[in-house]
C-alpha cells in the first residue's frame, strides 16, 4: 500500500467550508488520508460535527492534535488567522504542512508565516466555491466539484508540499491553479469582493428609501433585487474580515468601479443609448463565457 497523502490532517474551523472539506474527504479520500481530526472554537459546533459523523476524531485539545499532524488546514474567518497561528505555532513539528481556505491570501502569509517554526511548510489555498450560508449544517461534500482552488505558495515553498496540497484539492473534485498571492487578491477583489460590496450597498440603499417601502422591495424582488439579497445575506464577520484584510485591492477596484458608474450615470443623463447598449452587449457575452466555462 502506498503512503497516504496525509497521515493526520487537522481541520480547524468547522463552518460551511471546513465541514464541506470534512465531508468531501470522507466521501472521496479513502485511504489517501490516514486520519481526519476536526476542531472548532465553539463546543456546540464540535458536538454538532460529532453527531453529523464528520471526521475520524473531534479534537478537544487543539495543541495536542496539531503536534501529531502532518497537515493543518485553517478554515476560520481571515481575521482569526493570526491568533490561531500564534497559539498552535509552537506545537507544530518540522515537515508539517499548514494550509488554509481563506478568501484573502497576502494577509494569510503575513499573519501566519512568522508564527511557524523552521521546517513547517506554508501552502495558502482558496477554493473559489461557497454559498451565503454558514455553519456545519450548511456544508456539503460536492461544494468543490469542478470549482477552482487557487494556491498561492510563496516563491521558496517546497514543491512536494505544494504537490500534496494540490492532490488534496483534486481528491475533492477541484481544479487547482497556482498564482501569486498579490495577484490572487486583485483578481478576487474584482470577481468576488466588489460584487459582495455592491450587493450589500444595494440592499442597504433599498432598505433606507423612504418613498419605496421595504415591503414593496420584498414583494417585487423578482425584478433583480432577489439575486442581490442572496449575496447580501453572506456572513457579516467573514466579509468584514475580507474587506479589512484586502483593503488595498478592494479600494483599487472600487475606485475603478466608481468611475465606470459615473460614466454610466452621465450616459443615462445625456440619453447616450449607444453607450449603454454597447456595454450591455459586452457584459451579456461575459455571462455566456461564464456558462461555457461551467462556472455558473
Ligand atoms: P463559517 O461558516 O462562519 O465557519 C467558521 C467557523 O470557524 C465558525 O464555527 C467559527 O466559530 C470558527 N472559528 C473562528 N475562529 C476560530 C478559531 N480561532 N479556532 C477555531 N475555530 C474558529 O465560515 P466559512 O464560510 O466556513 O468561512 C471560513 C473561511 O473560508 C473564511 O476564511 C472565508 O474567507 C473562506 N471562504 C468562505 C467561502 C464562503 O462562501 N463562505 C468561500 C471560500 C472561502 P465562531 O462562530 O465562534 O466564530
Amino acid at each position: 500500500m502506498s503512503e497516504p497523502l496525509f497521515k493526520s490532517l487537522v481541520i480547524v474551523g468547522l463552518g460551511l467550508i471546513g465541514s464541506s472539506v470534512a465531508r468531501a474527504l470522507k466521501d472521496r479520500a479513502g485511504d489517501k488520508i490516514g486520519k481526519i481530526g476536526l476542531y472548532d472554537a465553539q463546543p456546540e459546533v464540535r458536538q454538532r460535527c460529532q453527531s453529523l459523523g464528520l471526521g475520524d476524531e473531534i479534537c478537544e485539545d487543539l495543541s495536542q492534535a496539531v503536534s501529531q499532524a502532518d497537515g493543518v488546514m485553517f478554515c476560520v474567518p481571515v481575521g482569526a488567522n493570526a491568533s490561531l497561528a500564534q497559539s498552535i505555532g509552537p506545537h507544530l513539528k518540522a515537515g508539517t504542512i499548514v494550509t488554509d481556505v481563506g478568501s484573502v491570501k497576502q494577509s494569510f502569509i503575513r499573519d501566519v508565516g512568522s508564527w511557524l517554526p523552521e521546517g513547517v511548510h506554508l501552502v495558502p489555498g482558496h477554493p473559489v466555491a461557497g454559498t451565503e450560508h454558514s455553519g456545519p449544517d450548511a456544508g456539503f461534500g460536492a461544494l468543490f466539484q469542478d470549482r477552482w482552488c487557487i494556491l498561492t505558495p510563496p516563491s521558496n515553498t517546497d514543491s512536494q508540499a505544494i504537490a500534496r496540497v494540490s492532490a488534496l484539492w483534486e481528491i475533492m473534485g477541484a481544479n487547482v491553479e497556482i498564482m501569486e498571492a498579490q495577484h490572487h487578491d486583485l483578481v478576487l477583489a474584482v470577481t468576488s469582493h466588489l460584487p459582495h460590496l455592491i450587493a450589500y450597498t444595494i440592499v442597504g440603499t433599498a432598505s433606507d428609501l423612504e418613498t419605496v417601502t421595504e415591503k414593496e422591495c420584498v414583494k417585487f424582488a423578482a425584478g433583480g433585487f432577489r439575486d442581490f439579497t442572496r449575496i447580501a445575506a453572506s456572513d457579516p464577520v467573514m466579509w468584514r474580515d475580507i474587506f479589512l484584510n484586502n483593503r488595498e485591492a478592494a479600494l483599487e477596484i472600487l475606485g475603478r468601479f466608481t468611475e465606470d458608474l459615473f460614466a454610466l450615470q452621465r450616459a443615462i443623463r445625456w440619453g447616450e443609448g449607444e453607450t449603454l447598449e454597447a456595454l450591455f452587449q459586452r457584459t451579456r457575452k461575459i455571462r455566456r463565457d461564464v456558462i461555457d466555462a461551467k462556472q455558473a
